[in-house]
């Protein structure tokens, strides 16, 4: 069993909290993604609210501090940018948030720091701000991806859209925010998009479901009729087990004397 070490969330901390913290387990957790359609049974803040939860388990077991979570993310190519209830926030809007965070969290002296993506095309931010900052912190652990960017997809990680993995991902994670009786027909296609968008007819993603009357609309891969949390717990057993892993074989870094 993992013995559950001292964490806080960053925000609820006062100074000489957040000081004693530092001293002791400087390590920052920030999970990130953003708000966009994820079909009728999912939350539409899936993608940031699923990253939170495998960071809560992980941060149990490192200490350290939580971040709050980082909801105005780049949408990338995503698919779903006109979908009603969908925020895509521009590449550069996202990374320099993540750039000057991080910078500042550096200078307060933490020195393993955990940026925990949800959402496909975030790697490519995360990359880019990585190679930013490990030459000019080379004392300090960046963890940086999505979740098979760290355990790679061989556990059972697979991507898709608001379908079969990501609503398994939903079952085991954060099984109070999601509802399978959701998917069922009877939507009005007239008013399931905004106004000020034309219904798409077809879309780059050819398994993506564009007809609101579907009890799949907005999924875009197998069936989440078909998802079962039991598919995805070891392979999110494996990203925080990794992730644990690297920060405690880092230590608290170098200390500059
Ligand atoms: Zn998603």
């Amino acid at each position: 069993m993992h013995p559950h070490k001292l964490w806080r969330r960053y925000e609820e901390c006062r100074p000489d909290e957040l000081a004693a913290i530092v001293a002791e387990t400087p390590v920052a957790i920030w999970p990130m993604g953003l708000i966009e359609h994820h079909g009728w049974h999912l939350p539409v803040g899936f993608d940031t609210i699923k990253a939170q939860r495998i960071c809560l388990r992980l941060i149990e077991r490192t200490g350290g501090v939580l971040l709050p979570p980082l909801y105005w993310g780049w949408g990338g190519d995503g698919g779903h940018a006109d979908f009603k209830w969908t925020h895509y926030r521009k590449n550069d809007v996202s990374g320099s948030i993540i750039r000057e965070v991080c910078e500042q969290l550096v200078t307060f002296g933490f020195r393993s720091i955990v940026a925990l993506a949800g959402h496909g095309p975030y790697h490519e931010i995360l990359d880019e701000q990585l190679a930013y900052l490990r030459p000019r912190h080379p004392d300090v652990l960046f963890l940086f991806g999505l979740e098979i960017d760290i355990a790679g997809t061989e556990p059972g990680l697979k991507m898709d859209h608001a379908a079969i993995e990501e609503t398994s991902l939903g079952l085991e994670l954060l099984p109070d925010l999601v509802d399978l009786h959701a998917l069922k027909p009877g939507h009005n296609a007239a008013t399931e998009w905004p106004q000020t968008v034309t219904p798409p007819t077809s879309s780059p993603y050819p398994s993506l479901v564009l007809n609101p009357e579907s009890p799949l609309f907005s999924q875009a891969g197998q069936d989440a009729r078909l998802a079962r949390a039991d598919r995805v717990n070891a392979g999110v057993e494996r990203v925080i087990a990794i992730l644990a892993q690297q920060i405690e074989t880092f230590g608290n870094g170098t200390k500059h004397e």
